[in-house]
């Protein structure tokens, strides 16, 4: 095991990764693979909490950098989140796993509010909740969405699985001398800004003591090959 007496996890995937090869929006294959890897991980007996981003359909800032009001685009950016959730609930519940969404913003008709003890409930029951709409407020990302509810409902780890295989002293794809560590301090994170999650969220986690785990949600089966201490990735520690 990478993380022993892991019980429970918070699983973030960015929303690029739901895109596929596709430049935008969701690929329902591809979402599927995922849906696949995440049931590979619940089968390990853990409990999982689930939080995807929004950035295959809409991000806060690039609305804003195109004129918009940024608290508007932010909303817009959350709302994309619930989509995405959605669709990952779909493809999960066609696989037998039980899931339920709760969203930061109140939408009756789609899916729960958030509820800690609710959602409690829902992991006893070997069911996989799924956060949307991040914080529920603008100026925030998905990554402190996850910090929060991965505090609040007590998870040992948060693993992020996006399109890089761990952490960087520098851009890989820009400087061919950019070395990955294995385990890295959250205040080095945070004292050489190095592109893990935002700073929030990673404060988040240091005061809690959440280790964060960065890996390559890419490659198949590696939510399970992480988890069991065969993968590749970077962990975010105190030590
Ligand atoms: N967002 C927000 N508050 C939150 C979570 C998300 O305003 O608590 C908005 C923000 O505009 C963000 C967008 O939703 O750009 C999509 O989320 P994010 O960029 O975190 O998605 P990811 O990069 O993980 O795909």
């Amino acid at each position: 095991m990478l993380l022993p007496d892991t019980k429970r996890i918070l699983l973030k995937l960015s929303g690029e990764v739901l895109m596929g090869e596709q430049d935008f929006g969701i690929d329902t294959d591809y979402v599927m693979r995922l849906a696949e890897e995440v049931k590979a991980a619940k089968d390990t007996g853990l409990e999982i909490c689930l939080v995807i981003g929004g950035g295959n359909i809409f991000r806060g800032m690039a609305g804003a950098a195109q004129g918009m009001d940024r608290a508007q685009a932010d909303y817009m950016g959350m709302l994309a989140t619930v989509m995405n959730a959605l669709a990952m609930q779909s493809a999960l519940e066609q696989l037998g796993v039980h899931t339920r969404v709760q969203s930061a913003i109140q939408m009756d008709q789609v899916c729960e509010p958030v509820i800690r003890r609710r959602a409690e409930r829902h992991l006893e029951k070997g069911r996989i909740v799924i956060f949307a709409a991040g914080v529920g407020a603008p100026y925030f990302t998905t990554d402190s969405g996850a910090a929060l509810r991965a505090a609040e409902m007590r998870c040992d780890a948060l693993l992020k699985g996006t399109s890089v295989d761990g952490v960087y002293s520098a851009d890989p794809k820009r400087d061919p001398d950019a070395k990955r560590f294995d385990t890295v301090t959250y205040d080095k994170v945070l004292a050489d800004n190095l592109k893990v999650m935002d700073a929030s969220a990673v404060a988040l986690c240091r005061d809690n003591e959440i280790p964060i785990v960065v890996f390559s949600i890419r490659q198949r089966g590696n939510v399970a090959r992480v988890l069991e201490g065969k993968g590749v990735q970077t962990i975010v520690q105190k030590d």
